[in-house]
């Protein structure tokens, strides 16, 4: 009988690059017993803040992008029930933290080339009752964010940007999170900058980030860190019904070092993305739009485009096929309306919103991780070459 060769190990998708320096943080942590939200966590905020061109004082972290979501939507005081436009594609955690603000999602359709939320399709979903535009930078490609801005200043709407995937982007020499009222990241295990979970909120306005601090911690009027230090004790007052959204010191441990080589994990992604445009060039697949002039590509996800008549096998048999294979892919996303919750509540059908369905029903997310080997992008190329049609 033929040797049988060992099959390779199961390429995780969106496995993140975890290195000494952030495990030695979080055993120093650990050893300092501080654990909670305190030092660590103010140090995070502080070079996240510098990163973004911000102050400290524009920035507040949170233990997840939904939370930031729904802490800044709540802190933007839209009466009940106001339309918010957002894209259908995107992760559920849009659309819900709008529904948990007391809000009322509409969705606008992306473009096909892009799939970013199309400014043309914003426009015709204005209605009297719309104060908010939440658009998503998809896979790490900003927005159209010139004209969303000025949609946004001629009809009078806040703006909260979800950039899960956009910690790098920007857009005409402005960061991604920087055009809004608030901008809200992931540090979710699978993001460009990890903290297992957590999430950070971004501000120009100093006073709306201020409230944002008080609603994700109780709704009290001083955090923790400073009623336990050893300035004395201070009482806390409640001054509003908030929710227990902190980030822990545990979890800045790992995102003060992960935040540090930000950059240069965006020139692997940068890397593994040009292989791949170049290995699959010739294949029956969709691939990335090019970024836009004067515009920088988070590289969050690279996405293809698998149609079963021309790619010669449907999405879902690659999905399985690549899983064979033992390399794990994602799907980003099926479109929202594809859910049978919004379905129900809001009555949506996906053909309604064309572009996003048909992306929806043949997205594939490759690995595009930093901890990637030469060895393991060759894995994924050879298998999306042996599995889809030539062009
Ligand atoms: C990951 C993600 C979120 C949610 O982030 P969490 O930190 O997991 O809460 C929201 N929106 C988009 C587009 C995402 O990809």
């Amino acid at each position: 009988m033929p040797a049988t060769s060992p099959s390779p190990p199961f390429l995780v998708f969106g496995s993140p690059l975890i290195e000494q320096a952030e495990i030695d943080e979080v055993v120093a942590c650990m050893e300092s017993a501080w654990l909670g939200t305190g030092p660590r966590v103010a140090q995070f905020e502080r070079d996240f803040a510098a990163y973004q061109g911000l102050q400290p004082s524009q920035v507040a972290a949170v233990n997840s992008c939904t939370a930031a979501l729904h802490v800044s939507m709540v802190a933007s005081d839209l009466e009940p029930g106001s339309e918010v436009i957002t894209t259908p594609m995107t992760f559920c955690a849009s659309i819900n933290a709008i529904i948990h603000a007391g809000l009322t999602p509409v969705l606008a359709d992306v473009d096909p080339v892009t799939q970013c939320i199309d400014p043309a399709a914003i426009e015709a979903a204005i209605t009297p009752r719309t104060r908010a535009i939440l658009p998503v930078h998809f896979a790490g490609r900003p927005c159209e964010m010139d004209a969303i801005m000025a949609i946004a200043d001629k009809n009078g709407l806040m703006v909260i940007e979800d950039c899960a995937h956009a910690i790098e982007s920007t857009h005409h020499g402005r960061k991604a999170g920087t055009f809004g009222d608030f901008g809200c990241f992931s540090f979710y295990a699978t993001k460009n900058v990890v903290t297992g979970e957590g999430g950070m909120i971004t501000g120009h306005d100093e006073a709306h980030i201020a409230r944002a601090k008080v609603l994700a911690l109780h709704g009290m009027s001083k955090d923790a860190w400073h009623r336990f230090g050893d300035q004395g004790y201070k009482h806390y007052q409640v001054v509003e019904a908030g929710f227990k959204y902190n980030m822990m010191d545990l979890q800045a441990a790992i995102g003060i070092h992960q935040l540090a080589r930000v950059e240069r994990n965006w020139r692997r992604r940068d890397t593994i993305w040009n292989r791949y445009m170049a290995a699959f060039a010739d294949l029956a697949i969709g691939l990335p739009a090019p970024p836009a002039p004067g515009t920088r590509h988070a590289c969050h996800l690279f996405t293809i485009m698998v149609d079963a008549e021309r790619s010669g096998i449907s999405r879902d048999d690659f999905l399985n096929a690549m899983n064979v294979r033992r390399i794990g892919t994602g799907v980003h996303y099926l479109a929202v309306p594809e859910h049978p919750y919004y379905q129900q509540r809001f009555g949506w059908r996906p053909e309604k919103w064309p572009n996003a369905m048909r992306i929806g029903r043949q997205t594939v997310s490759l690995p595009l991780s930093p901890k990637l080997t030469d060895a393991d992008v060759g894995r994924v190329i050879e298998a999306v070459r042996d599995l889809a049609n030539p062009a």
